[in-house]
């Protein structure tokens, strides 16, 4: 069954402190440059019906369903009021199976949220978030997704003029830490319980009505906040900007601005030039996450007790899960990487001295990986020296106790180890292309980010971690 937009506002029953309904701003000559079939399909949609339509994805028409988003966030850990400075919902499309995603445009003009803002946004960082977008979704990895990248027809000064452009990206909700944080500043109790209801309406609606109902909340998404940044760590992506107001209830990652893949691992990786005390570094990822929840958890302290102190040991022993939550994704994950189907003792002892060799060799990230998939152990680096091979002895004998034929293990190691993860080299020629108005190495690169874990296709140059840089990898 296909349809058009199916569209309801149910976060509009928030108090209207929650968003802006200010007017639309349309743009000049907008041109549909990118749209994405398979999610519109998954949505229900005609496509032909949906893309001929592009006054809508261009931010070019009211419509009743429509609004801006309130939140606030701490940003390098700096508490701020913030918004959608230059997104709009155009509402809540209900698809054919009965579920509700937001459909929101990024780069449609200012808001009551724009602050010093304009509002709009550059092709390039749209077509980056649509690549990302697609590549996450393909990984397995909860994120948002991109329908639509419109070009306006009109630029937007940058450092230079360019290309401006309207994101068309969809989620299971928008509900942010920084929407709870907004909640307690700017209202009352009686706002963060209306807003937790809500959430709780739209992600965990087996909760409803249930005396516990709030502490349950926390405890999912804290779940859903630990496992997402596990699959993150275990494909070596690093986001960059995890500030609360970019922290999804849903567990959905989303803004993949000056986020990258890592090439050579180290953990202390850092790609954005916005962030010079490393605050976002790869290795701190599952830190900030635990940071990030426990500012949810306080908005919510009023909610669980009486007393503030029975409120704070209940919010600090949901916190404390997320520990234990996050290792137990995080190791097993690893564990699965090298072939194990079963994590025993000793096994974290295992693939945390592969990481070190990594470390100390150099090695690219996902093809280290690779090459143990494909049992391609000498081109490793590490291959040649004494700890390497003892490493490779150490695993070849762990891997036989399993007592599994080989192909089994082969099988778990493709499902959990990309062969093809989008390479910072590959994603910024890409946007370099689109950004002069050529979309064929986007389209080309999304078809190979589309199917990652397939051992058998010949993705040729685009394994290849790229040509030696003279400077690191800055993605701001
Ligand atoms: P982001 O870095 O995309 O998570 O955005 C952080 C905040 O800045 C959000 O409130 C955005 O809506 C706002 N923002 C980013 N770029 C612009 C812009 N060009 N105009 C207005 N607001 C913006
Ligand atoms: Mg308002
Ligand atoms: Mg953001």
């Amino acid at each position: 069954m296909t349809t058009n937009w199916n569209f309801e506002a149910t976060y509009l029953e928030l108090r209207d402190i929650f968003y802006d309904r200010g007017p639309v701003h349309p743009v000049e000559a907008p041109e549909l440059v990118l749209f994405n079939d398979d999610l519109a399909k998954s949505l229900g949609l005609d496509i032909e019906a949906v893309k001929q339509d592009v006054a809508l994805l261009a931010g070019n028409i009211q419509t009743d369903t429509s609004f801006s988003e309130a939140y606030a966030g701490h940003q390098f850990g700096h508490f701020t009021m913030l918004g959608d400075g230059r997104a709009l919902m155009l509402g809540e499309h209900l698809a054919p199976n009965g579920k509700r995603f937001d459909v929101q445009l990024k780069g449609s003009g200012p808001t009551e949220y724009s602050r010093g803002g304009d509002g709009r946004a550059a092709i390039g960082p749209m077509v980056r978030e649509f690549i990302i977008s697609e590549a996450m979704h393909a990984l397995g990895i909860p994120t948002n997704r991109a329908l639509s990248v419109v070009k306006t027809g009109e630029p937007v000064m940058r450092q230079r003029p360019e290309h401006g452009a309207v994101l068309t990206r969809v989620a299971s909700s928008h509900l942010r830490v920084g929407t709870f944080q907004y909640a307690a500043a700017a209202g009352s109790i009686d706002d963060v319980i209306a807003l937790a209801d809500y959430a709780i309406r739209r992600h965990d609606a087996d909760l409803e009505g249930k005396p516990d109902r709030y502490e349950q909340f926390l405890r999912r998404v804290i779940t859903r906040q630990a496992k997402l940044i596990a699959d993150w760590q275990l494909v070596g992506f690093i986001h960059g900007v995890m500030n609360t107001d970019n922290t999804f209830i849903s567990g959905e990652g989303l803004d993949y601005g000056p986020c990258a893949f890592m090439d050579t691992y180290h953990p202390h990786t850092v790609f954005s030039s916005i962030d010079r005390e490393g605050r976002y570094a790869y290795a701190n990822q599952p830190y900030i996450g635990s940071w990030n929840l426990a500012r949810l958890a306080e908005t919510l302290l009023p909610l669980f007790a009486e007393t503030q102190e029975a409120a704070i040991d209940i919010a600090n022993e949901l916190l404390n899960e997320y520990t234990e939550t996050y290792k137990e994704a995080y190791f097993t994950g690893l564990a699965h990487k090298i072939g194990l189907y079963v994590r025993k003792d000793g096994d974290d002892a295992l693939t945390d001295e592969l990481l070190r060799l990594m470390v100390e060799t150099e090695a690219d990230f996902t093809n280290t990986f690779r090459a143990l998939t494909l049992r391609d152990t000498e081109s490793l680096a590490f291959a040649n020296r004494d700890d390497g091979k003892a490493w490779l002895a150490a695993w070849r004998k762990r891997l036989g106790e399993q007592g599994l034929p080989d192909e089994d293990v082969t099988r778990l190691m493709r499902q959990h180890n990309p062969a093809v993860i989008p390479r910072n080299h590959h994603v910024e020629s890409a946007i370099q292309a689109a950004a002069r108005g050529d979309f064929e190495p986007t389209h080309a690169l999304l078809v190979v980010l589309r199917s990652p874990y397939d051992y058998e296709a010949d993705y040729g140059r685009y394994v290849s971690p790229g040509p030696p840089r003279t400077v690191p990898y800055q993605t701001f």
